[in-house]
Order: structure tokens, then sequence, then C-alpha cells
């Protein structure tokens, strides 16, 4: 990003260039100032005062390296320092609770993840429960590092503007304020930013994942519920409130089965969890040891599971052709459930791809399995939660007792 200087306030200019420069380190790592000057095309100058202040400010660190025998002085490396400023990471899944404490830069410092008996999922138990996990991994508490946001997965619909979950059928939740119900057991002053878990799981594997570099995106995931999230253009694709993306409710079947969502006939209906066990002779509230003990037998060749798994991949080619022939993706990235089973549906879906996805788009993408596999979503909402930080990082920089005399005045 090469920014303009002229006809800026200065301390405008001064908060975009820091930002693109805690964007370029926590995006790709330690880089050498060099590096930084190519990547932001801010002058040298420019990047040595701009670093001098991360570094007053204990956010990044540098360090010479080591002499290569040519001439002149090597650039100073850049490194975020990551637990100077730190998110706590949730995912609230149908299966598990996870959270996890992550560092400026990506890095996860502790991370936990419970397995949940299915049905207890009431918002009361998992919100106290979220409290004790974060807790546990070094969350809240004095003396601890600073946190400077949260970032929450969860399985449902959510408007992103007040962390408000309008349903989430797997867990039984309608118009759940969740946002405002973790603030207060968490009881931090930090912005609590929640979204839908496909929706980062996309976002995770867009900045960490399969599809790092690619603008145009599908990425679509599933356990008993099936979620996707869509990137167009490098932006994430929400609709009008935040529930956009909802692929797995999009009707493929006029005479198919009941859904959670009240309606009948959902992708979800004849690709999640549930109708794959179903097909396959077993419990369709197994879960994932379930779904372990199908992919066993299709390696044995057992009739019935390789049936149930050409059923699935029939299915889903139907539901991507609509997507592909949609959005012109260049990239389809395969989660949970569809990451797992990749292997074994990659053929069927390319037959029904062949049959029904419009020539010119099919020929463009590419359509392959997840690369950060369960903690995805995880990975997600930590991304989440670091947005503010990334896009105005000198909010963070000021002296504490400036902040202090601004909050009085
Ligand atoms: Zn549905």
């Amino acid at each position: 990003m090469r920014l303009a200087t002229s006809g800026q306030r200065s301390g405008t200019v001064r908060r975009a260039n820091l930002s693109a420069i805690v964007h370029e380190l926590h995006a790709s790592g330690p880089l050498s100032r060099s590096e930084l000057v190519t990547r932001t095309g801010l002058t040298r100058s420019a990047i040595r005062g701009l670093i001098g202040e991360f570094v007053a400010a204990g956010f990044v660190t540098e360090e010479q390296p080591e002499p290569q025998g040519t001439p002149g002085r090597p650039s100073p490396l850049v490194r975020l320092a990551p637990s100077r400023a730190t998110v706590l990471a949730v995912e609230i899944t149908v299966d598990s609770l996870a959270v996890a404490l992550v560092g400026l830069g990506g890095q996860v410092l502790e991370s936990v993840r419970v397995d949940r008996p299915r049905g207890h999922t009431s918002v009361d138990e998992t919100v106290a429960d979220i409290g004790e996990l974060a807790i546990a991994v070094g969350g809240p508490g004095p003396s601890r590092d600073p946190i400077v946001g949260v970032g929450l997965a969860v399985v449902g619909t959510v408007r992103r503007a007040d962390g408000f979950v309008s349903v989430a059928p797997n867990l039984g939740w309608t118009n759940v304020p969740l946002a405002s119900r973790l603030a207060s057991e968490l009881a931090m002053d930090v912005p609590i930013s929640i979204a839908n878990e496909a929706d980062l799981g996309a976002l995770a594997e867009l900045r960490r994942g399969a599809a790092i570099g690619v603008d145009d995106v599908i990425f679509i995931s599933g356990e008993v519920g099936v979620g996707g999230g869509i990137i167009a253009g490098g932006r994430p694709l929400t609709g009008a409130a935040g529930y956009g993306g909802e692929i797995g409710h999009i009707p493929v079947n006029a005479r198919g089965a009941g859904c959670r969502c009240g309606s009948t006939g959902c992708w979800e209906t004849e690709i999640g969890e549930r109708a794959l066990l179903r097909r396959a002779g077993r419990r369709v509230d197994g879960g994932r040891a379930e779904v372990d003990e199908v992919l066993a037998d299709a390696v044995a060749g057992e009739a019935i599971a390789l049936a149930a798994l050409e059923s699935e991949g029939r299915w889903l080619g139907i539901g991507l052709a609509g997507l592909i022939n949609t959005f012109n993706p260049e990239l389809i990235v395969l989660g949970g459930l569809f990451g797992q089973i990749h292997p074994f549906v990659v053929r069927t879906v390319r037959d029904e791809l062949d049959g029904r996805a419009l020539a010119a788009s099919l020929e463009l993408v590419r359509i392959v399995p997840a690369t950060l596999g369960i903690d995805a979503s995880l990975i997600g909402a930590a991304e989440l939660a670091f947005e503010p930080l990334l896009a105005d990082p000198a909010a963070w920089l000021r002296p504490r007792r400036a902040s202090v005399e601004l909050a009085s005045a």
C-alpha cells in the first residue's frame, strides 16, 4: 500500500502509516526494515521513525542480522512482541468449546479445547464455561499480558454490530445478546467481536491458511451444521447485517428432510454430518467418532460406507456448482467435515461439477482441503479481535497517562 502524504493531516497520515506497518508484520512475520520500505512504499527515514515509536512502546523488537559478507550494513530485522498485545479467541461449536490466548502476529500462546456432551449447550452454561476457560489460558486478571480484544466464533447467524446471535439452530439458541452476556462474565473493558464460525474459518484460511493471497474464495465447513464464508474481491461478503453466507441453508431438495432452521431440504440436510451418518447406517448423533468409523469402513471397502460418501459427494457437487456459477471463485476451501472427507469425495464432486457448473467458471476454480484443521475458526476469531488494533495501532501506543487525562477531560 502506497500512502499519499499531501493534502492529509499529518496525524492521520502517521496513524495510517503505523497501521500499514503493523499489518505487514502481523500478516507476514518478522521483516527487515528494507522489506517494510518495499511493502509499504514509505521512505527509509519514515520507517525508522515509526519503528522507533513501536519499539518505545514495546510493540516490536529490532535485531541486527548476522553480517552477510556483502558490503554495507544489513537491514535490522523487525519483529512483533507477541505478548505486548494479546487477544482472547473463543469458539462455540455443537461438540466443543475452545479458548485461546493469541499474541500480536498470530502466535497462539495458550489454548484449551473441551468436548461437551451434545445437549449441554445452554447460554448460561456456555458463558460460565468460557469464563473458566479464559482464566485457564491466562486471560483476564491483574499482571497478565495486556488483552486488547475478545473475538468469538459461534455456529449461528450473528449481527456483528452488537454481537447478537439471532439464531443458532444446532445449539437451540434464538435471540441471544451474546456479546453483552460475555462482557459481564469476563468483566474486561475491551471490545468483544462476534461472528459466524464459518465466516471466521474463511478469514483464518485467507490470512494464515490455504487461501493466502487469493481474493475470491468460498470456504465451506461443517459438522452438524453447514456454514460458509464468501470472500469476494478480497472482502468478506456478510450482507446488510452480517447474516449472509448461510450457504448451509440454500434450499436444494424440494422433497428433502426438515431442517433445524425450520425449512426443508436445505443443503445442510443433504451434506451435514447427520445425513452422512444416516446414509451409512450409523447413529446420526454419533459425532466425529462415528464419522471416523465411516471413513475407516470406506477404506476397508464396505459398500454402505462407500455409497454414503458417494451420495455426500453428489450433493456437495450440486451445491458447489451453484456457488461456482454465482460467485466465480478462484478457490474453494473445504473445512471441518468436508476437509476430512475430501479425499473420499473429490472425484464424485468433480463429476457433478463437470455436468452442472458453467465451463468458464469451472475452469478457473481449485478445490482444496483447509489447512488449519479444527482450529481454523478459533484462529479467525483471534484475527477478528485484532482488527481494531491493526486499523489504528496509534490508539494503543499512547502513553497510559495521556489516555487517563483524555478520559477525565
Ligand atoms: Zn435450513
